[in-house]
């Protein structure tokens, strides 16, 4: 009996490193102090929103995945075929892929306008950055309870404004509009409610003081040579 629970014990020594070693997902680090947002994204709700909610979706992710061939893939390669699987890897998954990238958006130094060819692109397409912002956070108010608003490039290399429900997102299979995002935007009721209360549309008015357009244009140059297009 003594030899079995050393046994054991020696078994989980090793194995608690060894699935330490497979791909474990990560809360990202923020390059910015909580309160480094406000007046428009107050302090509290980052602490909350990153340590809570967006850790949370991290270690939900991981118990989802843990022992199958999901933990072999990326965050961004687990979206496509997210239709596959459980609810928990589509809602976690969304989550950790969608806060990430929402973090890295934003800035308190943000550079507030793109320019070069992402800008000429937008200007093409949607006439001004004026009018895509109007566009983003007319798809942001609209949006019925949680998701995202969504600024994405797609497959034929087009500049599209979505949103999606709950945790999806445009890599997703299940997208009505599919595509690499570049830009999102967060419109779930923790994003905003301490400072905003109901109104949504304030806090979509508010949130374009912080939004770096740098780290836009970086995702937009990614976006053109993404590997997943070929797999969408
Ligand atoms: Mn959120």
């Amino acid at each position: 009996m003594t030899k079995d629970i050393l046994n054991k014990t020696i078994l989980l020594l090793f194995a608690v490193p060894m699935s330490a070693a497979a791909q474990n997902h990560q809360l990202p680090t923020l390059n910015y102090k909580y309160a480094d947002l406000e007046p428009h994204i107050d302090a509290m709700t980052m602490e909350i929103h990153y340590t809570k909610h967006h850790q949370a979706y991290v270690t939900n992710l991981n118990k989802a995945i843990e022992g199958t061939d999901l933990v072999k893939l990326d965050i961004k390669e687990l979206m496509l075929d997210i239709s596959k699987y459980s609810p928990a890897v589509r809602n976690n998954g969304g989550g950790h892929f969608n806060h990430t990238l929402f973090w890295n958006i934003l800035s308190p130094n943000a550079k507030k306008s793109p320019e070069g060819e992402l800008l000429k692109k937008i200007n093409e397409t949607f006439g001004s950055l004026d009018e895509l912002k109007k566009q983003l956070n007319q798809a942001g108010a609209t949006r019925f309870g949680s998701g995202w608003a969504w600024l994405v490039l797609t497959k034929d290399g087009k500049l599209v404004v979505s949103s999606s429900p709950n945790q999806d997102n445009p890599l997703m299979d299940v997208a009505d509009v599919r595509g690499f995002p570049i830009l999102g935007i967060d419109v779930w009721e923790h994003a905003y409610y301490l400072k905003y209360q109901n109104k949504r549309p304030d806090y979509l008015e508010a949130i374009w003081n912080v939004l770096d357009w740098k780290k836009v244009e970086e995702n937009y140059e990614k976006a053109k040579s993404c590997k997943l297009f070929e797999k969408m």
